[in-house]
């Protein structure tokens, strides 16, 4: 693992004139050059975004992917292929929003992250407990069936994102200790159960900010940062950026 990535989650936000501003300023901040940088803007944008960041170093990550790996009658849907073909080098596999508004389960996860790796994209797997799962002291065993579909990758390279739902959107952010445990238990698990290497990336998401960016990238068991709502910011993605 060299240095920590840091990945800005647009969700369903941007315009085309908005976008070429953010990327334009992203380009021309310090702190985002110097950094390992990815956005993932919606769909519809990956065109644009592709185009205006030619050349630089920051990558291109997409938001989700169909799980049907050959072209064919899907309407609506965009395949694995199709991303790596415009340039994405991540895809973001089982965000919340994903589980939780469309109801992706983990036999559909499975199949998402298969045509993902087999289209040489990276998956960025999201995995985290409800408030609720917390509360119950839940969480560790809910990660852990979620990363159980991890199984059938091993031999590829993916990122595991921890975002716990509570703290996605919400302002409240995971205490240090929190995160520096799940992290933990994510690399033994996936250490123990995958037998993947110890080179496992974990990234933290969930409100991460400019003000608290820097205590929770200086853990060593956080390999970077998916960030939403301050992704769309540049003066805070930099921030974010300068802490990795
Ligand atoms: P947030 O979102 O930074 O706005 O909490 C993180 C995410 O959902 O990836």
């Amino acid at each position: 693992m060299t240095g920590k990535l840091v990945i800005g989650n647009w969700k369903m936000n941007g315009r085309l004139a908005a976008n070429l501003a953010l990327l334009d300023a992203l380009q021309a901040n310090a702190a985002v050059q110097a950094a390992q940088v990815a956005v993932a803007p919606p769909f519809a944008y990956l065109g644009q975004a592709a185009t205006v960041l030619a050349g630089s170093n920051i990558a291109l990550a997409a938001q989700d992917v169909s799980a049907f790996d050959k072209d064919g009658a899907y309407t609506g849907e965009v395949s694995a292929a199709m991303l790596a073909d415009v340039g994405c080098r991540y895809v973001l596999i089982g965000h919340s929003e994903r589980r939780q508004y469309f109801a992706e389960d983990h036999a559909l996860l499975a199949r998402k992250l298969q045509a993902a790796v087999a289209a040489g994209l990276i998956p960025v797997y999201c995995v985290g407990e409800t408030l609720a799962e917390r509360e119950a002291d839940a969480y560790k065993a809910v990660i852990a069936e979620q990363l159980a579909v991890l199984g059938a990758l091993a031999g590829h390279d993916y990122v595991v994102a921890y975002e716990p739902v509570w703290a996605i959107g919400t302002g409240k952010v995971a205490s240090v200790e929190q995160i520096d445990e799940v992290h933990q238990f994510i690399r033994e698990t996936v250490l123990q159960c995958h037998g993947a290497s110890d080179s496992i990336r974990v990234l933290y998401g969930g409100s991460v900010k400019a003000d608290n960016a820097d205590a929770i990238l200086s853990l060593q068991s956080v390999g970077g940062a998916l960030v939403g709502g301050a992704s769309l910011d540049v003066e805070s993605f930099g921030r974010i950026c300068q802490a990795a």
